[in-house]
């Protein structure tokens, strides 16, 4: 028997919960649910790295752990979880893992009500049980029976933008220096950039279509193959991946990578429009109708131009009306990652949360090539026992300025995540935001509020004279929850009419603002900022996450506000902001 790295996650997943469920202490159940992430993250076997004794190397996982998946290989379970199975019913964790239920309160639902699985909740809240009982009031029962009937049990898996593009590069990469590969893409919605991907296509042509698929089910990272012939192969990765390889003919494919990227929307609309301009396409070739003259390509632009249109970035094909702009020529011209001069949200050791020191970030990001940042850790009132309070920040506001000295052609901004409290207010006092050079307002706590309470929230803050930007405006997680209920298009009025920018946050679990709603901020005028919000060095890599969002919604860079040079910056921002910089200045130099 071998596990896959899905299969072992699953199971350090329940050890967590039921450790949550039995009153374990928060740090083991955290530690379990980390494994699990980076299991389900880790794209060798698990299984095997267990059994050269190398688990160990990956982040996260220490001897405890390893151990643990030691004795999954020697004896099919580990101790711990068949001692918590006895003591713990195992359907429990159906009910903790329903959005906005914890721990908490599916063990008051076991022990005052009995409740052990999702049935029989639903049908104590079909009777009304639950009011009073567990902590539930009527409205949280309503909630609770919403949810169930329109399906909210855990929620299906969803492969991230940054989990596929890995894939995609691990495969690509060697199979494009194959002898036998002419040409290798990736296509699909991993080629237009979507935030979460169902599986990984990538078609390539090739002198020996039969060579490459062999090749590809022999590679260490399949887990599993799914199919295998001469011009196609599907396998499945150690994290559960399904990768499609078409290999197709060099002569049409131009034509075929169109097609197999999509979007269907796109397609459709294209199709449409070539027959009422008698040309028929089909993903081999583009037919005139009346010469019966076939246009095959290897190049996907000439595929546009030969339809009359510009050729359009994977980004943009999803049925916007992209097609009448490629056709005007007219199509904006998208902002790239060497566009990005700066990262205007960053976290160091000094808020509790992040993992480097100041100056460990502040080469890091030079390093990248940025000529400037900001440090942005967070205010308090973020909870988790972390967050700056005010004579925090102004000691970091001194620290800052003792960087800056030390540094030549780089700027360094300070900064802080201030965070939108539920009342609307912010949570450090006005006089130490107008001391900081960059205010990023961010809302953590009290998510569940209704719809009016958070656009109120977010839209005090947008129109607060310290506020340079929303931080990861929606909340939402990908893949968890959709994030707070607000009403976005009052948030980008106030923005626009504030002079505040809202941000695109490249975590690859966040991507917030999404590209639908970041089209909404550009029409109504409000400059993007594209930022890491790293708390670890690794994830500076993101930056390009986030411009493949800002792409899909459009951007030039002119539209986004570190794609300029920060003495561009100052024309963009608020005039409360301008006249604070001043009076810094004039202070700092007196
Ligand atoms: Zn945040
Ligand atoms: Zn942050």
């Amino acid at each position: 028997m071998t596990l896959r790295n899905g299969e072992i996650a699953d199971l350090f997943d329940l050890l967590g919960d039921l450790y949550e469920l039995d009153g374990a202490v928060v740090y083991r159940v955290l530690a379990y649910r980390r494994a699990a992430k980076r299991f389900r993250e880790t794209a060798e076997s698990v299984w095997t790295l267990s059994e050269q004794g190398r688990l160990t190397e990956l982040d996260d996982i220490g001897d405890t752990i390893a151990t643990k998946v030691g004795e999954l290989r020697e004896t099919g379970t580990m101790a711990a979880l068949e001692k918590l199975r006895g003591r713990v019913p195992e359907s429990l964790v159906e009910i903790v893992r329903l959005p906005g239920l914890g721990a908490k309160t599916a063990r008051r639902l076991w022990q005052e009500l009995g409740i052990t699985t999702l049935a029989e909740l639903e049908l104590a809240a079909r009777e009304g049980r639950l009011q009073g009982q567990a902590g539930f009031g009527e409205r949280k029962e309503q909630q609770l029976l919403a949810q169930l009937e329109a399906g909210a049990a855990p929620r299906k898996r969803v492969f991230r933008l940054d989990q596929a593009l890995e894939l995609a590069r691990t495969v690509l990469e060697p199979l494009r220096a194959h002898p036998a590969c002419e040409r290798a893409d990736e296509a699909g919605s991993l080629r237009r950039r979507a935030e979460s991907v169902g599986d990984v296509d990538v078609i390539a042509a090739a002198t020996d279509g039969p060579a490459l698929t062999a090749w590809l089910i022999e590679q260490p990272f399949v887990a599993e193959v799914l199919g295998h012939g001469t011009t196609k192969a599907s396998i499945l990765t150690h994290n559960g991946v399904q990768l499609d390889l078409r290999v197709v003919p060099l002569a049409s494919y131009g034509n075929l990578l169109q097609h197999f990227t999509g979007s269907k929307g796109h397609n459709v609309r294209m199709r449409e429009d070539a027959q009422r301009r008698g040309m028929s396409i089909s993903e081999w070739g583009i037919e005139d109708t009346e010469s019966g003259e076939v246009f095959r390509t290897p190049d996907e632009d000439e595929v546009y131009r030969h339809l009359g249109y510009q050729p359009i970035p994977p980004e943009l094909r999803e049925d916007n009306g992209e097609l009448e702009l490629a056709r005007a020529n007219e199509l904006p011209e998208l902002v790239e990652p060497a566009d990005i001069r700066g990262d205007l949200h960053l976290h160091s050791d000094w808020s509790g949360d992040g993992k480097h020191s100041l100056l460990d970030v502040v080469e890091a990001v030079r390093a990248r090539g940025h000529s400037y940042m900001a440090i942005t850790d967070h205010s308090g009132g973020v909870g988790m026992g972390i967050g700056l309070e005010p004579d925090d920040v102004r000691r970091q506001i001194e620290a800052v300025h003792r960087v800056r000295e030390t540094l030549d052609g780089f700027e360094l901004l300070a900064g802080c995540e201030v965070d939108i409290m539920g009342d609307g207010s912010l949570y450090l006092p006005d006089d130490v935001m107008a001391e900081l050079d960059w205010v990023v307002a961010s809302l953590h706590v009290a998510q569940r509020q209704g719809a009016d309470r958070i656009t109120k929230r977010l839209i005090a803050a947008a129109e607060h004279p310290s506020v340079d930007v929303i931080g990861h405006p929606s909340g939402r997680l990908i893949g968890k929850r959709d994030g707070y209920d607000f009403d976005v298009e009052a948030l980008v009025e106030a923005c626009a009419d504030h002079g505040t920018f809202l941000e695109i946050n490249s975590q690859p679990h966040r991507l917030d603002l999404r590209p639908a709603h970041a089209r909404l901020a550009l029409a109504a005028g409000v400059k993007l900022v594209i930022s890491t919000d790293a708390h670890r060095l690794s994830a500076l890599d993101y930056q390009e996450l986030g411009v493949f969002m800002a792409r899909r919604a459009g951007a030039t860079r002119d539209d986004i506000v570190n794609a300029r040079p920060l003495a561009e910056l100052a024309a963009l921002r608020k005039p409360g902001r301008v006249a604070q910089a001043a009076t810094r200045a004039s202070i700092s130099k007196s």
